[in-house]
């Protein structure tokens, strides 16, 4: 295992032999000091509309920003369900979509989705779920015999009959 020279001070350093092949400092801090150095746009935040320096990619001027941002975006995916959204969701979950799909279509959280799943529906909720129930599958929606085997009793009867 070769010695290297750190590209930010020049210094010889033995690397880390998981790393050998990658390791380009000598240290964390050099590492640190080479990324600092990276060049520098002037940039605008997307939550306080402010110009900042930064590395192109940077969307914050500052931790604060950030975190509201990320705050409202849990706001947003956790806010407060709607009456019908318990229905929806329960509704959709029998009708086998993934919890992860229907959190994507009402735009909530999982965690959101999975509190509507749980709410308790009331009666006149339930029996319209019933009514427009739309089976993805080909699994009976009744939970009485499948419907099938009525059929084919029905056609047995009556091609005897006739
Ligand atoms: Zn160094
Ligand atoms: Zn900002």
């Amino acid at each position: 295992m070769g010695i290297k020279f750190c590209e930010w001070c020049g210094r010889e350093f033995v690397p880390n032999k998981y790393s050998s092949t990658t390791q380009r400092y000598c240290t964390a801090d050099c590492l640190n000091a080479a990324r600092n150095k990276q060049e520098k746009v002037e940039r605008k935040c997307i939550v306080c509309g402010k110009s900042f320096l930064g590395k192109p990619k940077r969307k914050f001027c500052s931790k604060e920003c950030r975190a509201r941002k990320q705050e409202q975006k849990n706001k947003n995916l956790d806010r407060e369900l709607e009456p019908d959204t318990p229905y929806l969701c329960q509704k959709w979950r029998q009708e086998g979509e993934s919890i992860k799909k229907i959190a994507s279509t009402l735009s909530r959280s999982e965690k959101s989705v999975k509190k509507a799943l749980a709410v308790k529906l009331t009666r006149v909720q339930l029996r319209t779920m019933e009514e427009y129930f739309i089976p993805c599958t080909n699994t009976p929606s009744r939970r009485s015999r499948p419907a099938t085997t009525d059929l084919l009793e029905e056609q047995i009867t009556g091609s005897t009959k006739g």
